[in-house]
């Protein structure tokens, strides 16, 4: 089974006697970029001390977990996968036992040509545990012939076609590495310690950092390898391009809105977003609702755009888990009451702009649409702060496949008949560019253009 359907995030810290607490810390930040697994992987003496699990990195990492995880340096990864393969034998960082010592890889986005490389090293001799595509990345290291672990690595990454931040730590280093098309991102901090001295730390997002209380220094480059040890901090490219591929879907749903992801403020894009939803897509109406919390800064843009007032119409309910007990006798929308509830006292009676990051299937959309005319909106019209999505995800994102895409396969007029809203408009290619500062040589926007930067190796058949 293919395993490329992984949100992820990323953190490494070096030079801190607190070191697996500020990874412990420093992925609950980004809990929001992957809930099934977390692990962390601490370096002592020479040595590599591992403690993963399934669930939430509050669930996951007891105070007696975080005391084992003893040294100065770690690395940790949060994982959500979507292809049923929610295994402990995924989680990461995934580990391994290298001529020259352990090693510990955490990666964040998914390599296109992993089945590729996986039959070619299967074929050689390989076993594998896990059906991760990070995996191969330990393969490659094992074969290479060099005790060099940047050299090995280097000339492993440049055989992956894809997506891949990693964190890597081995006996003696920690290690960055971006793809040569920036797709995920990895930035770089440092954090003062209690006695004055400076640790290292990398992040998918700079809200790990907000958090730990170190200071964002500048991105991993695409195509660079960055490391530490006891000689100090190195940094080469390995790869050169003349455009990144930077993930737009990044800025419009997936980072957190206090991250600066690619150089930019995340909430500033979806503001943004919604402003030029507004100027692309205005109507008459009385009231900008969000849908909570991922439509929430667009709906704030909308409103400063259009002068129409901004309303939390509908209130989210923040406690919701993966399951709940349902009602033996049914009851009406329950699945998605339990999680967002319109309020009558504010929509009864008014023309509605519903604002969301995002239409995917169209069923929560619909759901939505459909409480809010429950709740006595005179009119709802549907405004979605992206273009519509027509193609998947390979680089890293959970976007269902092709013919599960409403956009993919309905036009905008029968979307909006199946959401039942009153009106519905996107956000275009070019208001999405230009509410970023970017075009097709900064961004990988190929969930909304089918522009791919890389070849797919079937994995679009
Ligand atoms: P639907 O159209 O029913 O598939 O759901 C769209 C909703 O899912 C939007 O409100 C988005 O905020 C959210 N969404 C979009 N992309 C993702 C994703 N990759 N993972 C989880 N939720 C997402």
């Amino acid at each position: 089974m293919r395993a490329w359907r992984e949100e992820c995030a990323v953190f490494g810290i070096w030079n801190h006697p607190e070191a697996s607490r500020l990874a412990y810390l420093g992925l609950y930040a980004m809990q929001h970029r992957g809930q099934e697994s977390a692990g962390i992987v601490s370096l002592d003496q020479g040595q590599h001390i591992h403690h993963k699990g399934l669930g939430l990195v509050g669930d996951v990492f007891r105070d007696a977990d975080l005391e084992r995880l003893r040294g100065e340096a770690a690395v940790g990864h949060v994982r959500y996968s979507t292809t049923g393969q929610n295994l402990l034998t995924n989680a990461q960082p995934l580990t391994a036992m290298l001529l020259n010592g352990p090693i510990a890889v955490a990666h964040n986005g998914n390599i296109v040509n992993s089945e590729v490389l996986r039959r070619e090293l299967k074929a050689q001799g390989s076993i594998f545990h896990c059906t991760s595509d990070t995996e191969i990345i330990l393969h490659l290291l094992s074969k290479h012939p060099s005790n060099d672990l940047i050299r090995a690595l280097k000339d492993s990454v440049k055989t992956l076609e894809g997506a891949f931040s990693l964190a890597v730590m081995s006996h003696d280093k920690l290690v960055a590495v971006r793809d040569p098309y920036g797709f995920r991102p990895l930035v770089l901090g440092r954090k003062q310690r209690d006695d004055g001295g400076w640790a290292r730390v990398v992040a998918s997002e700079t809200c790990a950092f907000d958090l730990i209380g170190a200071e964002f220094e500048r991105e991993i480059a695409p195509g660079e390898i960055f490391w530490i040890d006891e000689n100090g901090e190195h940094s080469e490219r390995f790869a050169e391009l003349n455009r990144s591929a930077h993930c737009v879907f990044e800025h419009i749903y997936f980072a957190r809105p206090d991250s600066v992801v690619f150089g930019r403020s995340v909430y500033g894009s979806r503001k943004n977003f919604g402003r030029e939803l507004a100027r692309e897509n205005p109507v008459e109406a009385d009231l900008v609702v969000p849908v909570p919390d991922s439509g929430v800064a667009a709906a704030l843009g909308y409103s400063s755009e259009s002068g129409i007032p901004f309303e939390l119409g509908i209130i989210r309910n923040h406690y919701v888990g993966r399951t709940f007990i349902q009602p033996q006798q049914s009851i009406r929308d329950f699945g998605v009451k339990i999680k967002l509830n319109p309020q009558s006292a504010v929509i009864k009676g008014k023309r509605v702009i519903v604002i969301d990051d995002s239409l995917v299937r169209g069923t929560t959309s619909r759901k939505i649409v459909n409480l809010i005319r429950q709740a006595g909106a005179a009119e709802v019209h549907l405004r979605i702060a992206c273009p519509p999505t027509t193609g998947p995800c390979y680089y890293g994102v959970d976007t269902p496949k092709k013919s599960q895409l409403i956009a993919a396969q309905h036009s905008q007029e029968e979307i909006r008949s199946f959401v039942g809203a009153d009106s519905l408009a996107y956000l275009s290619i070019e208001g999405l560019f230009k509410a970023t500062q970017g075009g097709h040589n900064q961004f990988c926007a190929a969930c909304f253009d089918g522009e791919y930067p890389t070849p797919l190796f079937g994995l679009d058949a």
